[in-house]
């Protein structure tokens, strides 16, 4: 009792111990992505940064106690996507930008885009590569300092000389100095090990290779393998040994291939990959991760008269169209998927659309909906703090006006957003009631 007494007058024990503030969430419908159910009048007790219980019913309100009324939204779990650039967004200058654009310019426009995620109703996200200053926007995010997706970060994409991620490529001699490990360019398995462990010493979360050339540089091939069966074998090892998972940018069948025989966690877009590809996938444990929307759009930009260089142009109208087949044929063959969208190649915020092309494809929304939760969080490894509304997760939350099982539109319409239990999206003040109940 006296003790009891002493914490009472020392102020400081006396909120945690005895009114640790909860907040009450009453949810018309609650998707639980893991069940692929949709629940209804619902109730989440999030008690400071995590959720506490998941309760049959609108569970009766405390003194002091905070509730907000979701009974005409449909709630889930904060959404994830594992496939995203936060740095940038692409645009019809995207190549000036290399010459007039310092990191801190690319810092302060990377804080806009990481809000936007986050207030789409992105709670996490997986940043798959970028000049490094990803790294600083993660930690900005994580001291408080910058409103954004919890994130992890690839920093800066490992390629070979010459290949997708290689930052000179495509440009006059003597512009840039030889890239070097430093900017994760490497040929060789020695160069591939150095480049991993300076990614690891700069912070990086994972590591982002281009396992194939790619779309959106100025090199003439899209498709083809550009590292060595040794050099992925060094990559994926070294990456264990700091304990970080490896994602694949591979679009040809053979670079996808060679990436999961090497061992990556993940291959990203995967475009043509074909039954052998796919029967790998499934015997590995391989994740996909598709980004149909990425390839939409630029097939749609470079139908727009200069909008891309040719040599890009024409590799956007030939990969672009292809990923929702892919898709289908991957969802269909019963290869694990992580949603991921590529943002950064087409405008921030819009993630959501993947959910419409997914289904398109015909895989039914709240499966799209578990890829955007469950899954990504497996992906990730972060199941045990994302992915579902369990007692001890992170208090991420989000609803969507309309039910996205009846149309996967709703999506787009999220009325409120939550991470680790702050609120951050609160739109139409009318539908979403926010208030503190008093004595
Ligand atoms: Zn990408």
């Amino acid at each position: 009792m006296r003790k009891l007494l002493l914490c009472l007058l020392l102020s400081g024990c006396f909120p945690a111990l005895l009114f640790a503030q909860r907040t009450l969430l009453y949810c018309g419908k609650l998707i639980d992505p893991k069940a692929g159910q949709v629940l209804t009048e619902m109730t989440i007790i999030v008690t400071g940064t995590t959720v506490t219980a998941v309760q049959k019913g609108y569970a009766p309100a405390a003194t002091g106690d905070m509730v907000i009324d979701l009974k005409d939204l449909t709630v889930m779990p904060g959404l994830i996507d594992s496939h995203v650039h936060l740095e940038d967004q692409f645009s019809a200058n995207t190549q000036l930008k290399g010459f007039t654009m310092n990191e801190a310019d690319i810092a302060f426009q990377s804080t806009v885009y990481a809000k936007t995620t986050l207030m789409a109703g992105f709670t996490t996200v997986r940043d798959v590569g970028g000049t490094g200053v990803n790294i600083a926007l993660r930690n900005a995010i994580n001291k408080g300092l910058v409103a954004g997706p919890h994130m992890y970060t690839a920093g800066k994409i490992l390629s070979s000389t010459g290949g997708h991620g290689d930052p000179t490529h495509g440009y006059r001699e003597g512009l840039y100095a030889e890239p070097s490990y430093t900017e994760t360019v490497c040929d060789g398995p020695d160069a591939c090990i150095k480049a991993v462990r300076q990614m690891y010493k700069e912070g990086a979360d994972l590591i982002k290779i281009t396992a194939s050339g790619g779309v959106l540089s100025l090199e003439k091939d899209g498709l083809g393998a550009q590292f060595s069966d040794e050099e992925l074998h060094a990559i994926v090892q070294t990456a264990k040994d700091y304990g970080m998972s490896v994602a694949a940018h591979a679009h040809g069948a053979e670079a996808i291939k060679r990436a999961i025989r090497a061992g990556v966690t993940s291959i990203e877009h995967g475009t043509f990959m074909d039954d052998e590809a796919i029967a790998l996938f499934k015997k590995y444990g391989t994740w996909y991760v598709p980004t149909i929307i990425a390839g939409k759009s630029v097939a749609d930009s470079a139908k727009i008269p200069g909008f891309f260089p040719a040599v890009i142009a024409g590799k956007a109208l030939a990969v672009g169209p292809i990923i929702q087949g892919t898709f289908a044929k991957a969802y269909k063959a019963g290869v694990k998927i992580a949603f991921g969208t590529d943002a950064g190649v087409y405008a921030h915020g819009k993630n959501w659309m993947e959910f419409v092309y997914m289904t398109e494809a015909g895989m039914p929304p709240l499966e799209a909906i578990k890829c955007a939760t469950v899954n990504a969080a497996e992906l990730i490894g972060i199941s045990d703090k994302a992915g579902t509304l369990e007692p001890g997760k992170w208090a991420d939350i989000v609803a969507v006006k309309g039910d996205p099982v009846q149309d996967i539109h709703a999506m787009g319409q999220v009325w409120f957003v939550m991470k680790e239990g702050k609120v951050y999206v609160r739109r139409v003040i009318e539908d979403v009631k926010m208030e503190r109940v008093k004595e």
